[in-house]
């Protein structure tokens, strides 16, 4: 028996410009957790094989995480729609 996977969402890291006192994170500029490279790649891995209907990339601020570029390349190729996206 297979389960198709709906979504796929992604928490690359916690570091934002915002601090917004109801993040549920606490993101914020001070933060330096980042999901590493080969998480990353992993994770690119595990959606070419899953395919899932959308893939929800997040953080913290996803864009100020320093590879998303060329991961969300690879991971909007395994889905669409793709999001990237503040939480
Ligand atoms: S991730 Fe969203 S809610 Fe959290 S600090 Fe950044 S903008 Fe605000």
């Amino acid at each position: 028996m297979s389960i198709a996977l709906e979504t796929l969402q992604v928490n690359v890291g916690l570091r934002c410009n915002m601090s917004c006192a109801h993040c549920h994170q606490a993101s914020g500029p001070s933060r330096t957790e980042a999901m590493s490279d080969d998480v990353l790649d992993a994770v690119i891995a595990f959606a070419a094989r899953a395919r899932p209907s959308l893939v929800d990339v997040t953080g913290g601020a996803p864009e100020l995480h320093p590879g998303i570029a060329i991961s969300s390349r690879g991971l909007s190729s395994m889905a669409s729609p793709f999001a990237c996206e503040p939480i």
